[in-house]
Parts: C-alpha cells; structure tokens; sequence
C-alpha cells in the first residue's frame, strides 16, 4: 500500500544506539528488538516493510536533555523520519521550549509517565499540555503499563478520559491501542470515543480476534498503525493487520489516512 506510515518508532544517535539498546534491553531483557536503534537501521526496516514515512518518539528523561533531542530531531528529520522531540514534565521553561518545537516545525512531541516519573492527570503536567495544545502539536503519550517498569496506574483509561475532558482541544495519541495490558478497561471505556490509538504492541499479549473486535468497535478514523520499532518487526506487523481482514477502508484509514490528515499531509 502507497504512503503507509508508522506513528511509533524510535531511534537513537548513532554514537549512543549500543549503549541505548543495551541499557533498554537490560530493563526487559525478555524483549525482543529488531534492529540496532540507528535511524539507518530503521530506515532499511522501513524500506523492506514498504513503510514511507515513520514519527521517531524521543523521551527526554531529564529537564535538561530538551535541547540536545531538539537538536537531533532537527538533523535527521526527512522526508521519511518525523521526529517528535520531547518536554519533561519538570522543565523550567515550558512556554519557550513548546513554542520552539512548534516554530522549527515538528509536528509534535512525545511523553513517556513511566521513564518521566509522572501520572498522566497530576496539575503540575497541566501547563504542557496547555501550551501543547495551543500550539497546534500532537501529544504522543505512553499510555498502559510498560513492560519495564512496576504495575503503577500511571496513564491508565480514567486518567486519559481525566486529561480528554480538562483538554478537548488537546490532539493526545494514546499508545498501544488505549493502554497496554489495560484493554479491558480500554474496552470498557475509550472505545468508541474519538480518541487516538496508535495500535503497537498488542500481538502476544492479546488475541487477534479481541483486536479486532476492538479495531471495528472504534471510530475509523481515530486508529494509527504503529509498531514501537525496534521492539516489533515492521513486516511483520503489517502481515498481522492484513490478516485482521479489516477491509481496504479501515485498513487504508489506520495505514495511511488517519495519520497523513494528523501530520498534515506530506512534508
Ligand atoms: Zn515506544
């Protein structure tokens, strides 16, 4: 399929990829990976895959690591890779650095609870996601459990639908398709709503048929193809999705259209 994009990637400086890598893998060593954390090495996964266009989610696990991910982003944003650099909720300077984000053009930024010690609903992130909002920026949110981390509901679905109602204009992207291993409750709860689930990360921990039940319940286009590379092969994921049998719309929704109406077209 023409112009498939991927809305969760990640990837790292090339001087740092190993060390990265390693230190994430020792976290979840029960975790696969599927490339080495370079952008090279995701751009060869996206080209096998038959993936266009990728959003690289960045975390910056400290106040002072804005700049430095800014600066990154900058280099190695292409017609292929959409970085969203990243605000942590403890930086001194949220005004200047969300308007920085906004001004040198990215089209979003990426928050993680878990690796940024915060919940999801607590006042002090209220400002970011103001000033996010405001901006006109996609938030990208780590929602669900993490794998790495302990079972803290830090960005479960009552907090998201908390954050939905204080910030309607607010362009979140839930993760994982609502919140990982927290589908039940997803079900329950934001399924049907107009919210944004980027769908990685599901295969293995639930069914096929649970996803899919999922996948048709919620409005069409408010669902985002993504993988997590390099936790998940992005052949692999597409095969999944076709197996799904969704049908040419839905799929051509959350592949393609969905995410190319969010981004704004082509870059
Ligand atoms: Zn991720």
């Amino acid at each position: 399929m023409e112009g498939i994009i991927d809305f969760h990637t990640h990837a790292f400086p090339d001087a740092l990829a190993d060390r990265a890598m390693a230190a994430l893998s020792a976290e979840a060593p029960q975790l696969p990976y599927y490339h080495d954390g370079r952008v090279g090495s995701l751009l060869k996964s996206m080209d096998a895959a038959g993936i266009g266009r990728s959003v690289l989610c960045s975390i910056a696990t400290r106040p002072n690591q804005f700049e430095p991910i800014l600066e990154w982003s900058k280099q190695i944003r292409s017609e292929r890779i959409i970085p969203f650099p990243s605000i942590h909720p403890d930086d001194p300077n949220p005004g200047i650095h969300i308007a920085k984000v906004a001004d040198e053009g990215f089209k979003g930024i990426k928050m993680h609870p878990y690796y940024q010690s915060f919940l999801m609903d607590e006042p002090r992130l209220y400002r970011t996601y103001e000033l996010i909002s405001r901006h006109n920026l996609i938030l990208v949110l780590h929602t669900g459990f993490d794998i790495a981390f302990e079972r803290i509901r830090r960005a479960d679905p009552a907090r998201i639908l908390q954050v939905i109602k204080d910030f309607p204009e607010l362009k979140l992207v839930t993760t994982h398709l609502g919140g990982w291993e927290q589908w039940e409750e997803v079900e329950a709860t934001l399924i049907g709503k107009p919210i944004y689930m980027e769908i990685s990360f599901t295969h293995g921990y639930i069914s096929s048929d649970n996803v899919m039940r999922m996948l048709r319940a919620h409005p069409g286009d408010f669902l985002l193809f993504g993988t997590d590379s390099p936790w998940d092969d992005p052949s692999e994921a597409l095969q999944r999705i076709a197996q799904l049998k969704l049908g040419k719309e839905l799929e051509e929704k959350i592949l393609v259209r969905n995410a190319q109406r969010l981004l704004g077209g082509k870059e």
